[in-house]
C-alpha cells in the first residue's frame, strides 16, 4: 500500500509513532522529574502546524498508530486543535489508531471531545489511590482531579488502561488493591518497572522494584494466566482469573522485548529517538524549518531506519550510578 514503508535494518516494520507535544507537566513525579526542571524555550518546541506536518510525514510512510504524549500532553495550549486535525485523518482511514498517554489531571475538560474525534482508548498514569501518597509522589495535590478525569473518560466511552509504576516501599503494598479497583471499574492496569532515565532528586535503586517479585507475590493470591496478546511493545499481559481483568507487565530490566519493536519516538523539539534506551537521535526540526521540508524529512526518516539499534541497553544494577540515558522520560514521552 505504501511505496516506501518504514522498515529498519533488522527487518522490523515501524508502524507506531509516539509523539511528544510538550516537555512540560503540571505534576513532578519523583521517578520522572526533579522539582526544579529546565524546560525547552518555546522557539525550540514544534508548533502545532509542525507537529501536524511531522505526523503527516509518518502517516504517509505507513505509520498506523499515533500516541500523543509528553510531558503532559493535555497541558499544551491548543492541543485539541492538533488532536482534531489528526482525528480527521483517522476518520478518513489514513491510519488506524489515535491515542494519548496522560496523567489525567486535565482529562475532565477533554474526554468528550477526544471520544468524538475517534479516540477509543487512552492510557492514564496513576501510581496510588491514597491522597497523601499521591501528593508525596507527584509533589502536587491533584488526585481528586485525576479521579474526576477518569469518571469523565469512562462516561464518554473511552477504554482506559491505567499505567502504574511499581515503586519499592511507596506503592508496593497497594498494588493488589489498585488492580482490584481498576478491574472493578472495567479498566486494564499495567505495571511498569522504573527505568533509569534522566537525573532526578532520588536514587533509582531505592525505587526499583522488580516485577518478577511483584508477580510472585500476586500469584500467591490470584491465578494469573498469560495471554497471547502482543502490541509489538514491552508489555506482557496476564488475565487475572479472580477479577476477570487484564494486567500488563512492562519489564525492560528483567525481560528484553526488543525483537518485536515496531515504534519510534519524536520529542516536542522534533528529535526522533529510534530507541527509548539509547541516546541516538536525529533532528527533524531543522529539516522542517529548512527548504524542501517534505523531501528532507523523508530522507531523514530513511536515515533513522538505518540507525535503529537492535536492542536497548538499560542497567540499574549499581547504586549511585548515572542514569543509563541522561534524558528524562518526559522528554521522549512514555
Ligand atoms: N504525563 C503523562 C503521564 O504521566 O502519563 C505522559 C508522559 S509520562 C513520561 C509517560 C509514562 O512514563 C507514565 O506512565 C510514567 O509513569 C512513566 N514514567 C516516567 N518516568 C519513568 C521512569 N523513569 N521509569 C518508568 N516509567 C516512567
Ligand atoms: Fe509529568 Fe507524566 Fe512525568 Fe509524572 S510521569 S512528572 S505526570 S510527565
Amino acid at each position: 500500500m505504501y511505496d516506501n514503508p518504514l522498515v529498519d535494518q533488522f527487518g522490523r516494520n515501524i508502524t507506531y509513532l509516539r509523539l511528544s507535544v510538550t516537555d512540560r507537566c503540571d505534576l513532578r513525579c519523583t521517578y520522572c522529574m526533579a522539582e526544579q526542571m529546565t524546560f525547552l524555550p518555546k522557539r525550540e518546541v514544534l508548533s502545532l502546524e509542525e507537529l501536524e506536518r511531522l505526523a503527516g510525514a509518518f502517516i504517509d510512510r505507513g505509520i498506523r498508530k499515533i500516541r500523543i504524549t509528553g510531558g503532559e500532553p493535555l497541558v499544551r495550549r491548543d492541543i485539541m486543535t492538533l488532536m482534531g486535525r489528526l482525528g480527521r485523518r483517522l476518520q478518513t482511514g489514513d491510519f488506524d489508531e489515535l491515542t494519548l498517554t496522560t496523567n489525567g489531571t486535565q482529562l475532565r475538560h477533554h474526554a468528550d471531545v477526544l471520544a468524538a474525534l475517534g479516540v477509543k482508548r487512552i492510557n492514564v498514569s496513576l501510581d496510588t489511590l491514597d491522597d497523601a501518597k499521591f501528593e508525596k509522589l507527584t509533589r502536587r495535590n491533584r488526585l481528586s482531579q485525576v479521579l474526576r478525569g477518569l469518571d469523565a473518560a469512562q462516561n464518554a466511552g473511552l477504554h482506559i488502561k491505567i499505567n502504574t509504576v511499581a515503586l519499592k516501599d511507596v506503592n508496593e503494598d497497594e498494588i493488589p488493591a489498585m488492580i482490584e479497583w481498576a478491574h472493578g471499574r472495567g479498566m486494564d492496569l499495567t505495571l511498569i518497572e522504573v527505568m533509569p532515565l534522566g537525573e532526578i532528586d532520588e536514587d533509582r535503586t531505592d525505587q526499583y522494584l522488580p516485577l518478577t517479585a511483584v508477580q510472585d507475590a500476586l500469584q500467591k493470591q490470584w491465578t494469573l494466566k498469560p495471554m497471547d496478546k502482543s502490541t509489538g511493545g514491552p508489555a506482557r499481559y496476564l488475565k487475572v482469573e479472580e477479577t476477570g481483568g487484564v494486567m500488563g507487565m512492562i519489564t525492560p530490566l528483567t525481560n528484553n522485548f526488543c525483537a518485536g519493536c515496531n515504534r519510534v519516538r519524536v520529542t516536542c523539539a522534533g528529535e526522533i529517538f529510534m530507541c527509548l534506551g539509547h541516546g541516538d537521535k536525529i533532528d527533524l526540526r531543522a529539516a522542517m524549518r529548512g527548504p524542501d521540508p517534505d523531501e528532507v524529512l523523508n530522507a531523514m526518516l530513511d536515515r533513522a531506519m538505518l540507525k535503529k539499534p537492535e536492542r536497548h541497553s538499560f542497567d540499574i544494577s549499581e547504586k549511585g550510578q548515572a542514569p543509563a540515558v541522561p534524558r528524562h522520560m518526559s522528554v521522549t514521552g512514555g
